[in-house]
């Protein structure tokens, strides 16, 4: 069974309304990235094509082939981009085609903030009446960008951050040393999806880059200016984890900074250069950096050129 840690309460409501025969054919979840969004859905795909009394069993090959994402009647669109009404009417068609091997299907929708208001108009009466016993899972960061028209159709899920002590639990039930999970559970923000990302070797090594590359920013001379874009240029696909580290440093550094109190230090394991830095940098200039950095992140979001504003954050790294 698809384990959606955390969030029991959720999950004890969606089991609840289903075995009294009370699940509605479209549904919201929404939370923040990470959180369990997406394993629910598949959870409830599991709850709705699987054949044993104790649903979902986790087991059966309904439930095997959902987890493992290859069931051709649970069908997942990940929109990268925002949704109009074009696109609306294609995933219509999707939503029409009958399903492959039985009497209904799961159309699971990633990103579901990303359709435009007019889109959502445009879905209104798929998601009244979805075709062939479909159910319609949309998945939305923000809700507050989903009409109450659509709202109003919906049964809707909310996912929050858990405690940091849960998300140490699950790292440790999954046999993450207590070290890791002490480490990783603190910086996860009460997200699991950070947690174990954080597991990966790939993110160990960027996070260890970043913190290199921070004090080069840091102490920065001139002769340090190839060194510092190069890296920006290197892990663009990558540019959010890249911030996400550097922010959660320089809090680290400023609370430091400010209590001297190393229990406050989330990066744990890079205590000696937090440290370090803290001492090296003065009020005005982390303050400065932190601005930097959040508004050279913001821009980036908005889809400004990404080497123009690499090259703003250079010159400004340079004039603080
Ligand atoms: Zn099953």
């Amino acid at each position: 069974m698809l384990k959606v840690v955390g969030q029991d309460a959720q999950v004890e409501l969606f089991i609840k309304t289903a075995n009294k025969g009370m699940l509605a054919h479209s549904f919201i979840v929404s939370g923040p990235d990470g959180v369990g969004k997406s394993v629910f859905a598949y959870f409830m795909a599991q709850y709705l094509f699987c054949k044993e009394e104790n649903k979902p069993c986790g087991k059966c090959i309904n439930c095997t082939r959902i987890k493992n994402k290859n069931h051709p009647d649970v069908i997942e669109v990940t929109p990268k981009k925002s949704i109009g009404v074009d696109d609306i009417r294609d995933l219509n068609d999707k939503i029409n085609t009958k399903p492959y091997e039985g009497d209904k299907k799961v159309v699971i929708i990633k990103n579901a903030d990303l359709i435009t208001v007019q889109g959502q108009n445009a879905f209104l009466k798929t998601l009244e009446e979805p075709p062939y016993d479909t159910t319609i899972i949309m998945l939305v960061e923000n809700i507050n960008l989903i009409l109450d028209t659509i709202k109003s159709r919906c049964q809707i899920y909310k996912f929050n951050r858990i405690p940091t002590s849960k998300v140490k639990e699950y790292l440790l039930g999954v046999g993450v040393s207590l070290e890791k999970a002490e480490l990783f559970s603190e910086l996860s923000d009460g997200i699991i999806g950070n947690a174990l990302k954080m597991l990966d070797t790939h993110y160990t090594i960027l996070r260890n880059e970043t913190s290199e590359i921070l004090s080069t920013i840091i102490n920065f001379k001139r002769t340090n200016f190839l060194e510092v874009e190069d890296f920006f240029t290197e892990n663009k696909d990558k540019i959010d984890d890249v911030f996400d580290i550097l922010l959660s440093f320089l809090r680290d550094i400023s609370l430091y900074k400010n209590t001297f109190n190393e229990e406050f230090v989330l990066n744990k394991d890079k205590l000696p250069i937090i440290i370090e830095l803290s001492r090296s940098l003065s009020y005005n200039r982390l303050n400065k950096l932190l601005d930097i950095m959040l508004n050279i992140r913001s821009n980036i979001k908005k889809n400004a050129n990404y080497q123009m504003a690499i090259t703003a954050l250079l010159i400004s790294i340079q004039e603080v």
